[in-house]
């Protein structure tokens, strides 16, 4: 089974990776399933290209999420950290896919306030559930269209600073056309 850590250079796995490994196996059927759904399966780099380019020889490492945010959050729990940077980035439950790309501290915040703009968009709190995802999909299809990304592409936790910068110019000029429409 690939684990999505690198096959090219022999990967000594931590406790962590290993008890990640044994997680995945327990998960029997979800593991597959979970790939199947994720359109972008990208696996996570070995060492930190962020540190290579100061020079530095960083390694990337699996540790459990409470050593960010203080306590263990989420039904999967591990993410991927530069012991350099400290750049981080999760998984997508039941694998060991990242979700989206590592990013440093201003770029994180950056996506969290781009993401609530947009989804001021499509939230709408009375709406039942099934026509508020309905609604996000459409409004992330006309994001990715504004952007000129590909649907799959068009994630907050794929963008760095300068896209989340352009997505929130975008999101403007959505809710305008849509005010004139
Ligand atoms: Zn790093």
């Amino acid at each position: 089974m690939n684990f999505g850590f690198s096959r090219n250079r022999p990967y000594t796995l931590s406790d962590e990776q290993n008890s990640l490994c044994t997680a995945i196996a327990n998960t029997g059927k979800k593991n597959k399933e979970a790939l199947d759904k994720i359109e972008n399966k990208t696996s996570m780099e070995e060492y930190c290209s962020f540190c290579a380019e100061k020079g530095q020889n960083s390694k990337i490492i699996v540790v459990n999420n409470k050593q960010v945010y203080g306590r263990s959050v989420g039904k999967w729990s591990w993410i991927y950290i530069c012991r350099g940077c400290r750049q981080y980035v999760g998984m997508h439950p039941y694998t060991t896919v990242p979700l989206g790309l590592r990013a440093d501290f201003k770029t994180r915040q950056q996506r969290i306030i781009s993401k609530g703009k947009f989804n001021d968009l499509w939230y709408l709190r009375r709406q039942k559930h099934e026509i508020s995802v309905r609604m996000r999909t459409m409004y992330y299809k006309l994001l990715a269209e504004e952007m000129n990304l590909k649907k799959e592409d068009c994630h907050f936790g794929m963008f760095d600073y300068e896209q989340c910068i352009e997505a929130e110019k975008c999101i403007i000029r959505i809710r305008e056309n849509l005010k004139n429409e």
